[in-house]
């Protein structure tokens, strides 16, 4: 029996699933899990726009395209907070799950307190998270720093203190934060004073932090 504020390693049970998440896909599973027992009647899954410097959002319902939201995107600069008010009642008219990085979840815990989101009809999945860039920064300090067409980008991700970029020939290059945010490119400021990079506060909290051994 878990008990809260157990700890546990998790990825999903299908080989196609651990390929596809950023980290094993525990995230992608447990949402669509919620979706196929009718925990839920849709995900709020983030998902490439245009491309990866385009965050959109969407309400699935079909758990087939939960894997839509697989994998991160730190060029996008959603709140997710704003969306459920502004767009969707506060999420009032269905029961939601939605994957929240901290300041989701700050957004939302307030926003509740003022009976403007409805957490009951909420399940909430916690995402570690190192910061974000804006799209706009992101493609001039790919094209001046890293040398590379921001077009050409198929996938980024922060790892182990690096921003570090994949080409659609293949390619690698990762370059310090620390070493990209000296020179004025890098993470939002309010990325970089952040101190809720883990929510705890969601109804379960997931990330790579920590983990010891293949991520
Ligand atoms: S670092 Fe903090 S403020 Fe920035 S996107 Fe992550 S949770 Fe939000």
């Amino acid at each position: 029996m878990v008990a809260k504020g157990d700890m546990l390693y998790a990825w999903a049970s299908t080989e196609e699933g651990v390929k596809k998440g950023e980290c094993g896909g525990a995230v992608t599973a447990l949402l669509r899990h919620a979706l196929e027992s009718k925990m839920v009647d849709g995900v709020l899954v983030v998902k490439k726009g245009a491309d990866i410097y385009d965050a959109t959002v969407e309400i699935v319902t079909d758990p087939a395209d939960v894997e839509k939201g697989s994998g991160s995107l730190h060029c996008g600069t959603l709140l997710l907070s704003k969306i459920l008010t502004k767009y969707l009642g506060g999420g009032n008219g269905m029961k939601l799950a939605l994957p929240v990085k901290g300041c989701d979840t700050m957004g939302i815990l307030e926003l509740a307190k003022r009976e403007k989101i409805n957490l009951d009809n909420l399940y909430l999945i916690g995402l570690n998270c190192g910061g974000s860039v804006s799209p706009v920064d992101a493609t001039k300090m790919i094209r001046e720093r890293f040398g590379t067409n921001p077009d050409d980008v198929v996938k980024e991700e922060i790892d182990k203190g690096q921003f570090i970029i994949v080409t659609k020939d293949g390619g690698h290059k990762g370059i310090s934060i620390d070493e990209l945010e000296d020179e004025g490119y890098g993470r939002r400021t309010n990325c970089r004073r952040c101190l809720y990079k883990v929510p705890r506060q969601a109804d379960l909290a997931c990330g790579n932090w920590g983990v010891i051994g293949d991520k």
